[in-house]
């Protein structure tokens, strides 16, 4: 198979190249960077903010966080002292070493000082998405048992308090009316001392709850403890390539994973400047933060990028973004259009990163020192070792589509799905840790993403994964985006149905129809070309941004959807 390879430049040039990285590393080597490998006191929270004081960069910028208000700047010396001011009302109302404390509000400073204050004092943190609605909410605070939550006044009313028994407190930032269980936490911040002895735990200490996105079923809460510090220190430095003066963006929500492990931990245990973008998606807001607060290294993810893409070339030639140098996607595959296009507009190329909540941190990425093949996710971090499997736990060939696995284990590896042992056991094929996802491996050792496994279609006797479809669909010039699944049929066992929603401007008739599925007969395979294809204004997303192939299959199939509690429905 012929793949387009993009010769990559290595912005760094302390960093080895990838072959000879992978052939010196060793985790234990990377444990040495932090202080807690003498001192055996380990909180994450120290490392990724409190550290940097202690060693003399305490003025230095931590976070830049910006909305439609302008920007507001905190130094590590601020963020340590809000976080402790945070800790202390948390340890003022009793929350203890291990208590579920959730996190629901929308971006803003306050947020992370809660966070990293929740950390400090040995809580679980548990941040939710500010889109939740109460059913989400309800959901996961009950299957966790949580006994607290931060909130603002806004989205007080979406927690059922009284519903809880676990509940003890919720803190709110802003005006709110007197309760039962309510606490002001903004006028308690105010009265708070910074000063705070840390709560040193276990590298084996629950750190943080995310609950998955909820893309192929309902949402699994999964647990990462301290340690997981190692690798997302070691990919942040690697392969998000972070250096002394960088500013950084990454721009998922903190209540998906990519917004902890990469918007919060890596950047700080690496000492990067960190910039939070509040407030909605709009190409202006967006072009604009890149451009005023000159970032430099910029992860996002495929939808943001198509959504950008659709806004048209013209608009980024607004702004100046001559100090980005380095920009990443995760969360989805990236589709070699949409590559593409960032080389054209942004003269650089977008290095795809897989991982998933459950891996807690990068697992196979494009090493800025290694070649990209547009529509490959790189090749493994190095300390990670990958590898297609049989439904047997055997080892495929290259060329070979099959389950993506890992060996396990690793250093940022979920250590539980919260209260479902079960659960967590069905991830593993004796040693080899199953992700759910179906790729293969080139002759080269690059990863191609393939698509979930239950979304691969078998037509006519052949197996496609849907996700090569999708990236020929959106090269047509009408196609802003597209689901593809298999619809069952007595004859071919499944066809190929796409769902797509059309860029603006164009009429959803049947001769596009019909000039869509040449497209895809001509440019990819005649047997891949959808038989079916139906117009949506949009398609279900997560509210992580993901396509829901599972809710396209329902409605196809007149079934029920199962769990839409992470469903975007604005
Ligand atoms: P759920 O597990 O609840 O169904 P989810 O799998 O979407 O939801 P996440 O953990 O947020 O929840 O996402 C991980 C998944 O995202 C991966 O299993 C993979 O399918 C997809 N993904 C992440 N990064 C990439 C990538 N670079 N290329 C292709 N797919 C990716
Ligand atoms: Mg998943």
């Amino acid at each position: 198979m012929e793949h387009e390879i993009y010769k990559a430049v290595d912005q760094n040039p302390n960093m080895k190249n990838y072959d000879e990285t992978v052939k010196n590393f060793s985790w234990d080597d990377i444990e040495k960077n932090f202080s807690w490998s003498e001192t055996g006191k380990v909180n994450i929270a120290y490392e990724a903010i409190d550290r940097h004081v202690d060693e003399g960069y305490g003025d230095k910028v931590a976070l830049h966080y910006r909305d439609d208000n302008g920007t507001r700047s905190f130094t590590f010396k601020e963020m340590k002292e809000f976080s402790n001011k945070a800790a202390n009302v948390f340890k003022a109302h009793d929350i203890k070493k291990g208590d579920r404390v959730f996190i629901f509000m929308p971006r803003s400073p306050e947020l992370y000082f809660a966070l990293l204050g929740a950390v400090k004092i040995g809580a679980i943190v548990g941040p939710l998405f500010e889109a939740f609605m109460e059913k989400a909410v309800s959901d996961r605070l009950t299957d966790s048992e949580a006994q607290a939550v931060v909130t603002t006044t806004d989205l007080l009313p979406r927690i059922p308090v009284a519903d809880i028994d676990t509940l003890e407190h919720v803190f709110v930032v802003g005006d709110h009316e007197e309760g039962d269980k309510i606490v002001d936490f903004t006028q308690e911040i105010e009265k708070a001392t910074d000063e705070l002895e840390i709560e040193w735990v276990d590298r084996e200490d629950g750190l943080i709850l995310h609950y998955t996105s909820g893309s192929t079923g309902a949402p699994k809460g999964v647990l990462h403890v301290h340690n997981v510090m190692v690798q997302q220190f070691i990919s942040a430095k690697y392969v998000l390539d972070m250096k002394e003066d960088d500013v950084y963006w990454c721009t998922a929500d903190p209540g998906w994973v990519t917004g902890t492990a990469y918007g919060i931990f890596g950047p700080w245990l690496n000492r990067v400047t960190n910039v939070v973008v509040g407030g909605r998606f709009s190409p202006d807001a967006w072009y604009g933060a890149l451009q005023d607060l000159k970032v430099t290294i910029w992860y996002s993810a495929p939808t943001a990028f198509r959504m950008l893409m659709g806004a048209g070339d013209e608009e980024v030639k607004k702004y100046d973004l001559s100090n980005l140098r380095h920009m990443l996607s995760v969360g989805e595959p990236l589709n070699p259009e949409v590559i593409k296009w960032a080389d054209k507009v942004f003269n650089l190329r977008i290095h795809d990163t897989w991982w998933m909540t459950e891996t807690g941190a990068h697992m196979i990425v494009n090493f800025p020192s290694m070649d990209i093949k547009a529509g490959a996710m790189g090749k493994p971090l190095p300390g990670i070792e990958a590898s297609i499997i049989d439904d047997n736990g055997n080892e495929l060939p290259p060329m070979r589509m099959g389950n993506l696995a890992m060996k396990a284990p690793w250093p940022a590896m979920m250590r539980q799905i919260w209260g479902n042992r079960e659960k967590y056991e069905s991830y593993f094929i004796g040693d080899w840790y199953v992700s759910g996802d179906s790729a293969y491996v080139d002759d080269d050792g690059y990863f191609f993403f393939q698509g979930r496994v239950d979304d691969v279609i078998m037509t006519a006797g052949e197996r496609v994964g849907p996700f090569e479809i999708e990236s020929k669909l959106i090269e047509h010039e009408a196609v802003q985006e597209a689901g593809v699944i298999g619809k069952p049929d007595p004859i071919r066992g499944e066809i190929v149905k796409a769902f797509i929603a059309l860029r603006e401007g164009y009429e959803p008739t049947d001769e596009l129809k019909e000039e869509i599925r040449n497209f895809v007969k001509l440019g990819l395979a005649a047997h891949a070309a959808p038989r079916e294809i139906e117009f949506k204004d949009k398609l279900p997303k997560t509210r992580s941004g993901k396509i829901m192939r599972r809710v396209l299959k329902a409605w196809e199939l007149n079934l029920d959807a199962g769990d839409l509690s992470s469903m975007d429905n604005d």
